[in-house]
């Protein structure tokens, strides 16, 4: 059940500039060029200010993963509507430069992907084979990186109750392995079950769910802190 179809390109067909020899050239560079200053620009600032992508970052080089930002971070062009992506070949993250046009959604991508290279880091990972581990990783994506946070949701117009939270944790994490693997909403959605629970109470590395950046700000804060503690002992 969890061998992957023959015809499935793992939503490589997403980020058509993956594997590509060279970019187009022409009248679009110009325009290739701008978005991508924007969202290098953009990046540089997610991860100089956000406290999400901060404690990632630390959490991260603390476990030997270290993160370098020209190596491990790449703009690109992407299909339809995706934001982002975790490259699992090239341990790189993607982030649609045609597609992020806030900071605020920058950075959540960049949130979003950190959490799955920081899973990447710590747990190897079977992205290919083993759905269970793919679905893990995007139902802590989901719930840990603000995709759900109270008022992104308002946002889009769902004004709900605790509860909400973790029906919009299940039905992005849903969404997220159904662009990137060919297989069945049903046969998703019984994956999707199966982890969800141990899966969302497993908040490493920020130790509760951060509902808000003030809330990210206090773990990044208390991260560092024990960092700090334990470093005396
Ligand atoms: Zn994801």
């Amino acid at each position: 059940m969890d061998q992957p179809k023959q015809e499935d390109d793992y939503g490589y067909g997403l980020f058509p500039e993956r594997n590509q020899a060279k970019h187009k050239k022409g009248s679009i560079t110009e325009r290739i060029f701008t978005f991508n200053h924007k969202c290098r620009f953009m990046l540089q600032y997610a991860v100089d200010a956000s406290p999400y992508a901060k404690l990632l970052l630390s959490a991260m080089k603390n476990s030997g993963c270290q993160v370098f930002k020209d190596r491990h971070f790449a703009c690109e062009d992407c299909d339809g509507t995706v934001s982002g992506g975790f490259d699992a070949t090239s341990s790189q993250i993607v982030l649609c430069q045609n597609n992020i046009h806030k900071q605020s959604h920058m950075n959540r991508v960049v949130t979003h992907e950190l959490i799955h290279a920081f899973d990447h880091c710590r747990a190897h990972v079977d992205w290919f084979n083993n759905y269970r581990h793919l679905a893990c990783s995007e139902i802590r994506a989901a719930n840990l990186s603000g995709d759900c946070a109270f008022s992104t949701e308002v946002a889009r117009f769902h004004f709900g109750l605790k509860k909400h939270h973790q029906e919009c944790v299940r039905g992005r994490a849903l969404r997220s392995i159904l662009a990137v693997r060919k297989i069945s909403k049903e046969e998703a959605e019984k994956i999707v079950d199966e982890v969800f629970d141990s899966c969302f109470n497993d908040h490493a590395p920020f130790g509760r769910i951060p509902h808000s950046t003030k809330d990210a700000k206090f773990a990044y804060r208390h991260y560092e802190s024990r960092d700090r503690y334990n470093a005396n002992i």
